[in-house]
């Protein structure tokens, strides 16, 4: 179990307190640009939940659907892709609401970039 660090730029985000540039929304999870790009097309999919890392999700129908969201957003903005997610600071992980990162868009691959 991680520390409560508060409320995230993320969940401020969601609630449209910080300006984001949005790419697909839903009831239950949103799509932003990263502010900082390590890729050409580089994405977040954010589940409205609030959850730390993403196993806190315990639900498999839960996670299946913040897959299944970053598959489709994915493919939306790119034919091949990495998704990837830090998972505490150990993993590389800074904001702490659970969230995957859709990277792609280079022209052979992400050796290439
Ligand atoms: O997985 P990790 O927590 O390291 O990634 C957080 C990501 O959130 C970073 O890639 C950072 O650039 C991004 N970010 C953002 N908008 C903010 C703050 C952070 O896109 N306002």
């Amino acid at each position: 179990m991680t520390a409560n660090r508060g409320r995230t730029i993320f969940e401020r985000i969601i609630d449209r307190e910080i300006p984001a540039q949005i790419v697909f929304e839903d009831d239950d999870f949103i799509a932003i640009r990263d502010i900082a790009p390590k890729a050409p097309i580089h994405l977040l999919v954010i589940p409205k939940r609030h959850t730390e890392r993403v196993d806190e999700i315990t639900d498999a129908a839960e996670m299946g659907r913040l897959w299944l969201t970053a598959v489709k957003v994915a493919r939306e903005q790119a034919a091949d892709y990495r998704l990837v997610v830090n998972c505490g600071e150990g993993g590389g992980q800074v904001v702490f609401h659970t969230h995957i990162h859709i990277l792609a868009g280079w022209e052979k691959g992400p050796e290439s970039d």
